[in-house]
């Protein structure tokens, strides 16, 4: 029923076919979709990060369509001007609890509630990070999360990887691609990662290990010119020249909200029915980063973004 955002629930309440919850490339491609298919989607698009993760970056040079490569800011500007175009409602507020117990969902922000027969959760996640200033102020010029997105900019030039588990090795390893030479910083004297990573990295003649230290700071004013490092046992600080920093401790999706009212794993990530984005609560549905935790890249969020509108679709075609 497309007129249903015009509907009164028995509360009063309106009535949604469609609210998406996040704003980044899933949240805007199940818009898009579910926009085109007359669905009037609403899109909670959130308080101070509207556009999700690539709003922080700089040139997006892997996403298909754009040979130039295109700026994070306007890649996410002009996704959501076409899910706009066709009718998609926009609100820029964080939503701050859920509920789905009842056939018709419950999405709730500081200031109202409104009621769905669908949802599509496309809360994504969020890198850790150290905690520095430099993360803030040197980000896009030196200081990275992704090896995938920006390895390609540090050819022939020695990177920093922070970081001793699977994921810091998998960047590492990726990183020898492009590199000259890659050091891993990690916290103990004993990787984290799996044997095999583990291994892969520490027979990799362009990869060196500095143990037991942590970044005190990362410097540079303009561009990245290296690290501090502090010993973690004795105290001692010392300098290290690199051009890139590839920060890889890990992750976490932003579910806090969701917690006992779909099902999420052991690390907070959505759970769905692969290969569709089907939650376990039916009428629920996850896309992007939130579900997530192998490729993350926004051509992959943005994917899924479109397969969780079509099971939406389907979802409520099998309603009516
Ligand atoms: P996100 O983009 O994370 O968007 C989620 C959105 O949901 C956010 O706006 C968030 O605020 C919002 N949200 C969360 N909870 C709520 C809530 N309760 N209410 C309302 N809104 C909420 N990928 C590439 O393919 N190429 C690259 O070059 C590239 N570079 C990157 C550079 C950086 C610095 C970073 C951090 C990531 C990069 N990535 C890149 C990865 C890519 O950005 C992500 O894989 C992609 O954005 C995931 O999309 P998403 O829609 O799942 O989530």
């Amino acid at each position: 029923s497309t007129d249903s955002t015009t509907e009164a629930s028995p509360e009063e309440l309106p009535v949604h076919d469609v609210v998406i919850v996040g704003s980044g490339p899933a949240g805007w491609t199940a818009a898009l979709y579910t926009a085109r298919a007359n669905l009037k989607p609403l899109i909670f698009a959130g308080e101070l990060d509207a556009g999700g993760a690539l709003m922080t970056t700089t040139e997006v040079e892997n996403f298909p369509g754009f040979p130039e490569g295109v700026m994070g800011p306007d890649l996410m500007g002009k996704m959501q001007e076409q899910a706009e175009r066709f009718g998609t409602e926009v609100e820029y507020e964080d939503v701050t609890s859920v509920d789905f117990s009842d056939p018709l969902k419950r999405v709730s922000t500081e200031d109202q509630t409104v009621l769905a027969r669908t949802v599509i959760l496309a809360n994504g996640s969020a890198y850790r990070k150290l905690g520095l200033p430099e993360e803030h102020t040197l980000n896009g010029k030196g200081i990275s999360w992704c090896a995938t997105c920006d390895g390609f900019f540090f050819r022939e030039q020695h990177v920093l990887v922070i970081g001793g588990g699977d994921s810091a090795m998998e960047e590492a390893l990726f990183l020898t691609r492009f590199a000259d030479r890659v050091t891993v910083v990690h916290r103990r004297e004993e990787l984290r990662a799996s044997k095999i990573m583990a291994e892969r990295a520490l027979n990799h003649e362009k990869i060196s290990f500095e143990w037991n230290s942590e970044v005190a700071s990362i410097n540079g004013t303009e561009k990245v010119t290296g690290a501090t490092l502090r010993d973690t046992i004795t105290g001692e600080e010392r300098e290290i020249e690199a051009t890139g920093v590839f920060v890889a401790i890990g992750h976490d999706p932003r579910t806090d909200i969701l917690r006992g009212h779909v099902e999420l794993d052991d690390e907070g990530y959505v759970v769905v029915k692969h290969p569709t984005t089907e939650t376990n609560v039916p009428g629920v549905f996850a896309a992007g980063d939130v579900v997530d935790h192998i490729y993350r890249q926004a051509i992959t969020a943005a994917g899924t973004g479109c397969s969780a509108a079509l099971d939406a679709e389907r979802y409520l075609a099998d309603l009516d």
